[in-house]
């Protein structure tokens, strides 16, 4: 198995280290990782020049094949796939802090197997809480690959964003928390006194049980599946049946809509 690795911290982050020692027990590794930390750049690509991919030397990691690339995490795994023939799998991570409800939508790390899955291989994007300026992944690492070893069969999955707490208690399939954050801007002043702002983004009601959220604060490893698709079919539905517009609700939409839900995707198929 071919297994292509990348993240958000950038290539020289402890988590990245973490992750290519772990997924080297399932198959051939090679990490192509942005150069500088991408954190909360979500799925953005470079498109306004062209990007370079440089051989490096991983400390702690001979005898890997990894590259660094001037550019994102979907930039990273793009190039990743473009330059390895037959990836099977693409692992994210690990990152340094969780990717847990509303903040999937700016993750990095989270992006990097998403651009995996538009490319038709799996993704799999690991995520931890980091507390230390020194992270340990010794506790982590052993839930990690108890996830992948889980996950591994289910080839009908073709995203997942996994969250590791510490000091876990077991693995959980959850669905992802959509309540509402604060995005509130702070502004401050530099040390010139020009104006400047901070964004915020925390979490503002309760988690809803079963969700990411609520697994990773009862010590549970979060398993969410995930899919491109963001149509939200139920209110498609509605607002053709309320405000008919022109009718392109073709019987190829509607397979399309029932296939979303039951179909046992084969991860080459697109
Ligand atoms: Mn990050």
């Amino acid at each position: 198995m071919r297994i292509l690795i990348s993240n958000d911290d950038g290539i020289y982050s402890p988590g990245l280290t973490a992750l290519v020692k772990m997924a080297a027990k399932f198959g051939e590794v090679r990490v192509v990782a942005p150069d500088v930390e991408q954190s909360s750049k979500s799925h953005s690509i470079t498109s306004s020049r062209p990007l370079t991919v440089r051989r490096t030397k991983l400390p702690q990691l001979d005898g890997f094949e990894a590259y660094r690339v001037d550019g994102t995490p979907a930039d990273c795994v793009a190039l990743g796939i473009f330059n390895w023939e037959k990836v099977d799998l693409v692992l994210s991570g690990v990152n340094l802090g969780p990717n847990l409800g509303n903040g999937i939508w700016h993750s990095g790390t989270l992006a990097a197997a998403k651009q995996a899955a538009l490319h038709g291989v799996r993704g799999i994007a690991f995520s931890t809480p980091v507390t230390t300026d020194e992270p340990d992944f010794t506790d982590v690492m052993p839930w990690a690959e108890k996830a992948l070893a889980t996950l591994l069969p289910h080839k009908q999955l073709p995203l997942i964003n996994v969250n590791i707490p510490p000091q876990a208690r077991g693995l959980a399939w959850t669905c992802q928390s959509f309540r509402h954050y604060d995005g509130a801007i702070i502004p401050g002043k530099d040390p010139l006194g020009r104006p400047h702002f901070w964004f915020s983004v925390r979490p503002i009601e309760e988690v809803e049980p079963g969700s990411d959220r609520w697994a990773v604060e009862n010590r549970y490893v979060s398993l969410t599946p995930l899919r491109l698709d963001l149509t939200d079919e139920k209110l498609l539905e509605e607002a053709e049946r309320k405000m008919p517009l022109i009718d392109c609700s073709s019987p190829g939409r509607k397979a399309r809509a029932a296939a979303t839900a039951t179909e046992d995707r084969d991860p080459h198929a697109s």
